[in-house]
């Protein structure tokens, strides 16, 4: 990976270029460079061929001023730990965007789930749990579902924290499955979060959602979801989907559900036969309204960003698109709903389920997603105004409204 492409190198950029903004002090400013802690584990697995297979592990805590960490797990080859402290850094001005009370943290392992048998990632989840031991906690850091990570993984992590502590401890980790604690609404709220962020976007560029052109790079949770709900909400037109193995494409539309079918039946978008096959790069360059980033980091640079048409794109994906890229759409008029802000809903309906867990009173569907478009669209004007009143990027925008309500609580803890 080149230094520019580290995503926790393009973390700390971001954050200097707000510190610098902001005319933060030396010592907050570096305070917010780096992680308050951070651990990393060897995991031995017993296989379901007799051999131990070592897996390493890594959990950040970025930054906990606003409240215990919160943050994703993800499972993945190429997990780096500079990446899960980029991630950890990017959560704490999640939470911040939102107002949640809580900090930023981030987990991962290196691992090819994809590889492994359900009995294998469930001793590797609870593996994980008994090495993070007494490290995570309901009041402390929660843990919740990230890249490859599901309902299932949490389940088990959350049974082995309650076997450590000896009760059941539903809080400790978010994004459970819903008889055990989940909450209605967690499933897609990343992608809805992301739609009602994407609403108020239209809104203010004055474009027409109703039959706008929208590519999805990404046919995860976030990805399948966005297919559906910005067809159902805003009866716009899905022309574009991708997965790791490439994408289609049909100017007429892409329906829903047979894609889904084929994504299911087959592990790949690509077979779907009503659409010629594009790559994820094309996609990226399409004749579009709106794109929706729901897959990596470092998708969108300066070599692309360019020929980038989409007038608005909302990052679904955690870290899609590098400092320089955003100059760029920002130069050429793109308006861009950063990432922080644009999946935020995910640890928003997090947050939601961890209240109902510590409260024992569960919410309807509707509660939680009138919840989630308040505090979503609160989010998004939050940011906005700072946008047309400092005339920054949106990213710019969003990062001086967070820092600052970090720096509010380290100020106020007295820390800096
Ligand atoms: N992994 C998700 C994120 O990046 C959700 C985190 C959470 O629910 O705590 O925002």
């Amino acid at each position: 990976m080149s230094k520019e492409h580290n995503p926790f190198k393009i973390a700390q950029a971001q954050l200097d270029e707000a510190a610098e903004y902001l005319k933060l002090d030396p010592g907050t400013h570096e305070m917010l460079r780096w992680p308050m802690r951070e651990l990393h584990v060897t995991i031995p697995v017993r296989m379901d061929d007799g051999t131990v297979k070592v897996f390493q592990g890594f959990r950040v805590q970025y930054n906990d001023a606003l409240g215990p960490t919160k943050g994703g797990i993800r499972w993945h080859p190429a997990e780096t730990i500079d990446t899960v402290r980029a991630l950890a850094a990017w959560m704490t001005w999640k939470t911040a965007i939102v107002n949640l009370p809580y900090g930023g943290g981030k987990g991962g392992i290196i691992c090819n789930p994809k590889e492994m048998s359900e009995r294998e990632k469930e001793r590797l989840a609870r593996g994980y749990i008994r090495a993070l031991g007494r490290f995570i906690g309901p009041e402390k850091d929660i843990p919740a579902p990230d890249v490859y990570t599901t309902p299932q993984i949490m389940a088990w992590m959350m049974d082995e924290y309650s076997k450590i502590v000896g009760y059941n401890a539903f809080g400790v980790i978010t994004g459970k499955p819903i008889r055990i604690g989940g909450s209605l609404g967690r499933g897609d709220a990343t992608a809805r979060g992301g739609m009602y962020t994407l609403r108020e976007a239209a809104k203010v560029n004055g474009i027409e959602l109703k039959g706008a052109r929208v590519a999805i790079q990404g046919f995860g949770n976030a990805g399948q979801f966005a297919h559906k709900l910005v067809t159902e909400l805003f009866g716009s037109k899905v022309v574009a989907v991708s997965d790791s193995k490439g994408g289609i494409y049909n100017p007429d539309g892409l329906n829903f559900e047979e894609v889904l079918k084929v994504k299911r039946e087959t592990g790949s978008v690509v077979n779907y036969e009503k659409a010629d096959k594009i790559s994820n790069e094309e996609l990226l360059e399409l004749d579009v309204d709106v794109l929706l980033p729901a897959a990596l980091e470092n998708v969108i640079t300066e070599e692309n960003a360019a020929r980038i048409k989409a007038k608005i794109i909302v990052e679904l994906a955690n870290g899609p698109t590098t400092p320089e890229a955003d100059k760029i759409l920002h130069n050429n008029g793109k308006f861009v709903v950063p990432d922080f802000l644009a999946n935020a809903g995910g640890v928003t309906v997090s947050y939601f389920e961890w209240v109902q867990n510590i409260t024992g009173y569960y919410w309807t569907a509707e509660e939680v997603y009138e919840k989630l478009d308040k505090k979503m669209t609160q989010a998004f004007h939050d940011m906005y105004e700072m946008y047309k009143e400092k005339n920054v990027h949106p990213r710019l925008a969003a990062y001086l409204v967070s820092v600052s309500r970090v720096v509010e609580a380290m100020k106020l803890r007295g820390w800096v």
